[in-house]
């Protein structure tokens, strides 16, 4: 059995760039009482209409936590080992 310690390796961070995840979840929580609007996939503009809805339903609710969640991938960059087992 071989066996290899590799200490230093080139890595490259980037957005996640395979299909299935999307690329952005929009979200926003109201900050005066707590209600949290359903997440939105690539898209903030439901997550808006929500939030001004909320605030013509509730004027005093004028305060949102808006959130927006991506995904990275780590890929070996040129000259690591691990380039070759990438497909
Ligand atoms: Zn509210």
């Amino acid at each position: 059995m071989t066996r290899s310690i590799i200490k230093a390796a080139e890595w490259a961070l980037g957005p996640e760039a395979v299909e299935g995840p999307p690329q952005a979840v929009y979200s926003a929580l109201c900050m005066a009482c707590g209600t949290e609007v359903p997440a939105s996939d690539d898209s903030p503009e439901p997550v808006e209409a929500w939030a001004l809805k909320h605030t013509g339903l509730n004027p005093a609710h004028r305060q949102y936590k808006a959130m927006v969640e991506t995904y990275w991938r780590v890929t070996p960059a040129e000259g690591n080992p691990y380039r070759e087992f990438d497909v």
